[in-house]
């Protein structure tokens, strides 16, 4: 297999499909094919970085040829995607730099079922149901 590969940003003519491709995961298409391979569908992160704006950055990566993007400041129009970091205040810090180490982090949580679909926008919370309850 080739679990060799390093995750890498898309780069030169898959910069724009990737980044089309993970416009559509935020519009609400969760399962978009790999631009570059087809063989698996992307997988992705969004953490909110502005709480008051509403707005963070999607990342979106192929677990297969380890292609990643990001779309920084956007914004998810309710989709409510689970979030480990939610609180975690420096978590900016991340954001530098190419995101292919934080990616290769973020693709195990997946895998672990940390991070995946979101809850539909209007949906109740329910996150009593299998995290802790939000202290405050
Ligand atoms: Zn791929």
């Amino acid at each position: 297999m080739s679990s060799d590969v390093e995750w890498r940003e898309s780069y030169g003519g898959l910069k724009l499909p990737f980044m089309g491709a993970a416009g559509k995961i935020l519009d609400g298409n969760f399962h978009v094919d790999c631009p570059n391979c087809r063989k698996s569908t992307l997988r992705f992160y969004y953490h909110e970085f502005n709480k008051g704006e509403g707005t963070g950055t999607l990342w979106a990566w192929c677990p297969n040829c380890r292609l990643v993007t990001h779309l920084p400041r956007v914004e998810p129009q309710g989709w409510r995607f689970p979030d480990p970091f939610r609180d975690i205040s420096d978590f900016g810090e991340l954001e530098g730099g190419s995101g292919a180490p934080l990616v290769a982090r973020l693709d195990e949580l997946w895998v672990q079922g940390k991070i995946g679909l979101p809850e539909p926008p209007g949906t109740r919370s329910r996150e009593s149901k299998n995290s802790k309850p939000p202290r405050r």
